[in-house]
């Protein structure tokens, strides 16, 4: 074994437990949700994938931008083949260790040097867009300083990462003359800035330096919004298939209705108890999201992958008329909720610090404002549901505090009264046809 494969067995080793230290603690955040609706349906979901996540549709919607992200995207994915290999590579002490591929791996890594190229120009149009044109959507109350420097730190990496790809492939271009495994549109042309005699401490070099920040990025990534990179393909695939626009019902509380509405009699009702099992029509520890620990692992798994694109806020008729609400924040608050709550509670599970996620970090003035059109659903480009945790959070506010709008609470009041959101009796409700029918 040589002090390379030692020196590369030894960082992995450290970096690989840090970062399996990182997916315990999320493991643990996890288990502290709520079950959500089940994972079925298989083929559509792939579909789904195929299309949002592998075919990047939603962010295709805006061309210019949406195509240089979409590049970067597919970029990644044959890269990371790459990276696969150095690892392999550094821990066998081999080079090139996917060459044996012929055709297919000239194909992979000529196409990985050309993307890696494309990429450091879309890094720095990214920075241009959002330090310099200060794009309107990448600012708002919930984009904190710490949000904008977690961007510039990600895209500096990756132009790192790139510098170093092209670097590598240029050194080993030059240690290798003109019988190299695979083509490098790109680094072929660098090779002429190498000295003979510096080629290889050139190839060495930025293979560390690549690979270090390959293990460094995958540290830094779960504590910051480019988690997605990890997280968004498992998002989309586990997309609620239901219409957007339907809502569950809480089944703790349809039979209760169905009875009020004179669906059921009492009589009948627990022979229907298939369509609401007795322990599903006991009455919830809670009604409604008030804090993380109400959250569906959907609600929470939403919130790692949110990108803080803001293309929801930007859409959201209620933020675009001055309203309090952006929906990027109500998924920017979950995270940063479950990140000051988790720890105490995946420790003890009545671990309370004296706040909760509705009224401390997500005010009802912003709950109340949303109109639930899905605008922000539709543009998400890792299909985030944001109307689902709005809806919970509310009904939390309405069946355990009785804090909604004045009008909603006069319609609650008459739906509980006459059965209909309207201030008379049913038996009224025939009324306007008398004289129609008296003159006719
Ligand atoms: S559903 Fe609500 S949050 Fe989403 S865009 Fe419409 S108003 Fe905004
Ligand atoms: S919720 Fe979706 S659209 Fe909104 S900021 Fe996050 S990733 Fe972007």
């Amino acid at each position: 074994m040589t002090i390379k494969q030692i020196s590369f067995a030894v960082f992995l080793f450290v970096f690989s437990g840090l970062f399996a230290f990182t997916v315990f603690r999320l493991v643990s955040f996890f288990k502290l949700t709520k079950e959500s609706y089940p994972i079925n349906r298989i083929g559509e979901r792939l579909n789904i994938l195929l299309l949002v996540a592998f075919g990047q549709s939603k962010i295709l919607r805006r061309p210019a931008i949406g195509l240089m992200h979409a590049l970067v995207y597919w970029g990644f994915l044959v890269i990371t083949i790459g990276s696969t290999e150095m690892v392999l590579d550094g821990l066998f002490g081999s080079e090139r260790i996917f060459g044996f591929l012929g055709p297919i791996y000239t194909f992979i890594v000529a196409s990985g040097d050309l993307f890696a190229a494309f990429i450091i120009f879309a890094c720095f149009a990214f920075l241009f867009r959002r330090h310099i044109m200060k794009v309107k959507r990448f600012s708002g109350t919930e984009m904190t300083a710490k949000s904008s420097a977690d961007a510039t730190i990600a895209l500096s990496m990756i132009i790192i990462l790139m510098i170093s790809l092209l670097g590598m492939n240029a050194g080993y271009l030059a240690v290798h003359g003109p019988d190299p495994v695979g083509y490098y549109p790109v680094a072929k042309y660098l090779t002429s800035m190498i000295a003979p005699e510096n080629a290889h401490f050139v190839h060495e070099t930025n293979w560390w330096v690549h690979i270090v920040t390959i293990f460094v990025f995958m540290n830094i990534l779960p504590y910051s919004k480019h988690f997605h990179i990890f997280m968004s393909m498992p998002n989309v695939f586990l997309t609620d298939l239901k219409p957007m626009t339907q809502l569950d019902n809480m089944k703790s509380v349809t039979k209760e209705v169905k009875l009020m509405m004179s669906e059921w009699t009492p009589s009948e009702a627990p022979d229907n108890a298939s369509e609401t099992p007795a322990e599903e029509s006991a009455p919830p520890e809670r009604f409604g999201v008030k804090d993380v620990e109400d959250l569906t692992w959907k609600n929470y798994m939403d919130s790692l992958t949110c990108t803080e694109c803001g293309r929801c806020t930007s859409v959201c008729p209620a933020n675009i008329t001055g309203k309090l609400l952006s929906p990027r924040k109500i998924f920017v608050d979950v995270r940063k909720r479950m990140n000051d709550k988790g720890p105490g509670l995946a420790k003890d599970n009545a671990y309370t610090d004296g706040k909760a996620l509705v009224g401390d970090y997500i005010t009802t003035e912003e709950l109340w404002a949303c109109t639930t059109c899905n605008a922000c659903v539709q543009e998400c480009p890792v299909n985030i549901d944001h109307v689902s945790l709005i809806v919970n959070m509310r009904r939390n506010l309405v069946m355990e505090e009785s804090n909604a709008p004045t009008e909603l609470i006069q319609m609650f009041t008459n739906i509980e009264n006459n059965g209909s959101p309207w201030q008379f009796s049913p038996d009224d409700r025939m009324k306007w046809a008398t004289n129609i029918a008296k003159n006719s």
